[in-house]
């Protein structure tokens, strides 16, 4: 699996019920790598956008409300197939569905308010980021603090 950046945004009830550290934590100690982190109020058209694949959808215009309704806090992941475990700790869309152990298993009960964005394929990963972040505001860190995440020795992190 190759080592892959994804976009998560932390939604308004996470900020609001004081999860941020809680959710943040999870990533880090998973041992991914955050790569840039930044608290924002997201314009009603950014939203608009973000979430075009849903215009249309029974849910879709209390969903812009909802993701506009207060701060959120985007970060960039980096990370071995970032996008799906992400994905995976995040946990189903519906809080009643995802497992206990996930983000939304452990903390979410909603259909709706449920806590975190994550890209679902490589290819929203790179048209969130692009949109999120400019390029210079991801950082680079040096690989050595990877060596007791994965097995660096070889050509590639296994
Ligand atoms: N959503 C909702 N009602 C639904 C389905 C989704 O309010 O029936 C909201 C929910 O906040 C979800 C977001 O719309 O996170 C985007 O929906 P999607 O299906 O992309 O879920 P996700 O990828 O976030 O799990
Ligand atoms: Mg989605």
């Amino acid at each position: 699996m190759p080592i892959e950046k994804t976009l998560v945004f932390l939604k308004p009830d996470a900020v609001q019920r004081a999860l941020v550290g809680e959710i943040i934590s999870r990533f880090e100690r998973k041992g991914f790598r955050i790569l840039a982190l930044k608290m924002l109020e997201l314009s009603e058209s950014f939203v608009r956008e973000h979430y075009a694949t849903h215009r249309g959808e029974h849910f879709y215009e209390p969903l812009v409300r909802y993701v506009t309704s207060g701060p959120v806090v985007v970060m960039v992941l980096e990370g071995k197939n970032a996008v799906q475990v992400v994905r995976d700790m995040m946990g189903e869309t519906f809080g009643t569905e995802s497992p206990p152990g996930s983000i939304r298993g452990d903390f979410a009960l909603s259909d709706r308010y449920n806590l975190i964005h994550g890209s679902d394929s490589v290819q929203s990963a790179v048209e969130e980021i692009g949109r999120f972040f400019r390029p210079d505001e991801l950082v680079s860190h040096p690989t050595d603090g990877l060596r007791w995440v994965y097995d660096m020795t070889g050509t590639e992190p296994v």
